[in-house]
Formats: structure tokens, sequence, C-alpha cells
């Protein structure tokens, strides 16, 4: 891999210059090399190896990665979501669809009824196109050393029916562990760099100005200083939606504040509880509308897994941790409103004031509270369960999400009890504050670019998808876009 320090100065002008090494960045990289492009990536962050949790590192000294999983805990502010491989290869993760893409996501369609969609098909234009991409995406996977799941033809999908739900997607999901995606990362890294592709780590990127013929971009390290290149590709992440905030005034990008945003919880109880919903389906899919309309549904499900914290900008935020080498005894999953951002308000800016209203009560981080207590129900649990987040801060949770809020978990919890009585007591943990789906709506084509020529947003950055293989995607159709330029 190209290590800044060892390396000779890079040459200054390049075809492409991608900022990020997370999913989305390594495979915009790869594509472009694999077309002979010069192109040139920037990682902010260490190699993977090197940015894995710290505290598993000083475990697992002897030790290899996988059998060091049972040790990964979650500081406050999780730091180790940067370096090559981004915030998705730090943890075993679930890949998503396998045998194809589905449409996973429900929305009113202003007539009384519901409408399925994929968020990438949308991006990209067409659900067919999509679902070729993800293909290719899942082949290059393999390629570079993943292990193919073994999945029945057709999964069955979760016992017990789907009653009162508009969507339930039982797709079946693709896991990668920690020790398989350094392979992955590895190759991808030895692939980029053998041809015409340069990686610099420990390298951020200040700042991108146009040029006449392209585009200069500023940049800290040991090579720091400037590089031109006639097309960028921000694949920055959800964490840099700060800087990517700046870049979009600066350029005079076109955007608007998003119009919704996805706002909610996580949900934890005992694997067992939960294994009527996830025996057929490591990752099932819900989601209803509520009263207003507005999408209430189930994501990242982690089977014996763990809820883990990290700092998002001056917010600490959740998100659901998959433990498959060294599972837990609770599972839990998020339960998000798309809620409308009321007219005239900044989007991103409600989203990060829900989590900041959660985090007083946190007295600056999560806040969990027991179902029971959160639901206003009468009867007293007669069982405890203890969190998986060791920093939890017990609080008057329901408070500070408001009645609505309330009112979208109790009607998902009174479903999936539906579903499967008994799944959801009133021990069951509820755990906030969850904030996707924030970013400024970037002005992007089908093919990613803004409306600055030559200048690409993919992956979370992009506004537009969230996840590893629809970063990987977006990452590839702005490689190609701008190849082709
Ligand atoms: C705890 C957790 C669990 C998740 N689980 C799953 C899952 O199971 N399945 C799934 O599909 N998705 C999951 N996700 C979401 C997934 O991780 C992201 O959607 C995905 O990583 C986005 O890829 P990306 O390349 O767009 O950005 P990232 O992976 O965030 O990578 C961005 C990279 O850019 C670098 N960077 C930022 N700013 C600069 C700069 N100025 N200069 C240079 N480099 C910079 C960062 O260091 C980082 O490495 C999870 C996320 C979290 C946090």
């Amino acid at each position: 891999m190209s290590d800044a320090t060892a390396e000779s100065p890079p040459r200054t002008r390049w075809d492409v210059i991608v900022v990020g090494g997370g999913p989305s960045g390594m495979f915009a990289a790869h594509e472009a090399a694999r077309h002979g492009r010069r192109v040139l990536l920037f990682e902010a962050g260490d190699g993977m190896a090197q940015s894995l949790c710290p505290r598993v590192k000083a475990v697992a000294r002897g030790r290899r990665i996988r059998d060091a999983e049972k040790f990964r805990l979650q500081c406050a502010h999780c730091t180790c979501l940067t370096g090559l491989g981004g915030a998705a290869f730090h943890f075993d993760t679930n890949l998503g669809y396998i045998k194809g893409l589905t449409r996973s996501k429900v929305e009113s369609d202003g007539q009384g009824g519901v409408r399925a969609y994929s968020g990438l098909e949308r991006a990209l234009g067409g659900f067919e196109t999509a679902r070729h991409e993800i293909g290719e995406v899942y082949e290059l996977f393999y390629g570079f050393g993943l292990t193919r799941a073994d999945f029945p033809e057709a999964a069955p999908g979760p016992a017990g029916g789907t009653a009162g739900f508009a969507l339930a997607d039982t797709a079946p999901s693709q896991p990668i562990m920690v020790d398989e995606a350094l392979v992955v990362m590895d190759r991808m890294s030895a692939e980029i760099t053998r041809s015409t592709g340069r990686i610099l780590l420990r390298h951020r990127v200040t700042r991108v100005a146009r040029r006449a013929d392209g585009f200069a971009v500023r940049v800290e390290g040991d090579h720091g200083g400037e590089y031109t290149a006639r097309s960028v590709i921000v694949a920055v992440g959800k964490l840099g939606l700060g800087w990517v905030r700046e870049v979009l005034a600066e350029l005079d990008v076109a955007y608007a504040t998003p119009e919704r945003i996805d706002v909610g919880v996580r949900l934890e109880v005992s694997l067992d509880e939960a294994a009527p919903l996830t025996e057929n389906c490591h990752n099932p899919k819900f989601g209803f509308l509520n009263e207003a309309e507005d999408t209430v549904r189930t994501f990242c499900v982690c089977v014996g897994g763990r809820i883990m914290q990290y700092e998002f900008l001056d917010t600490v935020v959740l998100d659901g941790q998959h433990c498959l080498s060294a599972p837990t005894r609770r599972t839990n999953f998020g339960v998000v409103t798309s809620v409308r951002v009321p007219p005239g308000e900044d989007g991103t800016q409600h989203g990060l004031d829900f989590a900041r209203r959660v985090n007083k009560v946190g007295r600056g981080g999560a806040v969990v509270q027991q179902a029971a207590d959160f639901l206003g129900w009468r009867e007293r649990p007669t069982r405890q369960l203890a969190s998986s987040l060791p920093a939890a801060v017990r609080g008057d949770l329901a408070g500070a999400l408001g009645r609505r809020r309330v009112a979208d978990v109790a009607q998902m919890i009174e479903r999936l009890n539906d579903f499967s009585p008994g799944m959801i007591g009133g021990h069951a943990l509820i755990a906030a504050p969850v904030v996707e789906r924030v970013y400024p709506a970037i002005t992007l084509s089908h093919e990613m670019e803004s409306s600055v020529p030559g200048l690409f947003f993919a992956g979370d950055s992009s506004s537009k998808i969230i996840g590893v293989t629809y970063g990987a995607v977006t990452g590839r159709i702005a490689a190609r876009a701008a190849l082709a330029r």
C-alpha cells in the first residue's frame, strides 16, 4: 500500500482526485485505476489495520483480530470510524442484499397508499441499473477475497407473518468480518497502486478550488500542498458533513435543505426474544406510515450485536454494531421516523437539534430507558436487561423525544408484538439519539456529478444513499463519469 512517508513525493497533476478512503472512495479509485487513469486518493486517517479500535489492539497483541472481537468495547466517543475502510469496515458488517436489489423503503404516495422504492434506484435513475451495479460490486468483493455467503434461494422470511406493516423486506444479507475486510482493503489498495493510482494516508484535504482546467486541492500531511485534477470525487462519509458544507458554500454548489431527515432510537432485546424476527433473515426491514404519513421503519438489525456511540459534529449519536464473529446475547435494531422538516428550517440543524436535546438529558451522551417507563406502561417488568452501551446514562428519554416520536416507537412495538406476541416486553431497552440522512440535499446527476462540472459526490456524502455496497456503486459510477469527461 502507498504510504506517504515511505515513498517519493507524488506528482501534482492527476486525472482524478478522490477525497476519502471509505468504501465509496476506494471503489471510485479502483475503477479509475482499472481504466488506466492517474488517480490520487487522500485518506485523512491511517491504514485499516492501524485504525482499528485501539482498545482491541491493546488486548489483541499476539492474537488474531477475530479472537479479539469480543473485546471490542465502545468508547463514549468512538474515534475508529476513519482510516482506510472508512466507517464500515472497522467492525463486522452486513453488506445487505446478495441475491439482487429489493425496494426496501416505503413512503406515502400522496393518495392514501404507499409506494416502495430503493434509495439507490433513485440516485441512479433506474431500478435495473441499480440492481446491475450492486451485482458488479458483489463480484468485485468476492474477487478481493470475501467469502460468498450461502443463502437459500428464496428466504422464507420471518415467522409469524407481517401484520400491520406496509413493508416487510426479508432479503438476505451478506456479512463481512473485520479480518476479511482487511484482506479486501489490502487487495484493493494493491490493485489501485500497482498501476496508475496512488493512495496517500494521513493526508487531509482542506480545500477544493476551481481552476480553468479542473480543480486545485489543498492537502495537509507529509506531502501536503496543492494538487490539481480535471475531476474531484468527494467521498468523505457521514463524519465529513461539516467539511462538505464548507465545500458547497465555497464552490457555490447547488443544494437544498433536506425535506426529510431520519430521527429515532435503537431498541434492544435479548437474542432469544428477537429470534422470531431474525431466524430466517438477519436484517428484516419493516415499515409503516404514521398518522402524519411519515414512514416509521426498522433498520440495521444487529443480531447478537451491540449498540455503539460516536461523535457526529458536536453531538454523540448511536448506531448498531454487528458482532458476527463474537456475538453477544442481545439483538438491537434502529427504529426511525422520516420526519418532514418544518418549512423555513434547516434540515441538517433540525436533525442535530434532535441529537443535542437527547444528549442534554444524557449529560453529553446517549440516553437509555426501559420500554415500560418510556411507554408509560403501568405493569412493572419482571426481568432486567443490561444495555450493551457501556456508558449508558439512564434518563427520561421519552421526555427528550417528545410525544410524536414516542408514539412512533410505541406503534412499532405494538406491531412487532402483534407479529410475535411478547417479543418486546417492558424490560426491553430504548436508546437514543439516532440521526441519519441529515446531509444537505446536493443537486446531483444520476452520474453523481454536482452543478459544478467535474465535481462528484459519492457514498454517504452524496446525500442520496447510505451503506457499504450503495457507497461502492456510487463511487464507481462517479469514477466512470469522471473518466468520460
Ligand atoms: C457503527 C456503524 C455500523 C454500520 N453498519 C453498517 C452495515 O452493517 N452495513 C452497511 O452497509 N453500512 C453500515 N454502516 C454505514 C456505512 O458504514 C457507511 O454508509 C459507509 O461506510 C459509507 O462509506 P463512505 O465511503 O461514503 O464513507 P466512510 O466510510 O465514512 O469513509 C469516509 C472516509 O473519508 C475520510 N475523510 C473524511 N474527510 C476527509 C478529508 N477531508 N480528507 C481526506 N479524507 C477524509 C475518513 O477518514 C473516512 O475514512 C454503519 C455505520 C456505522 C457508523
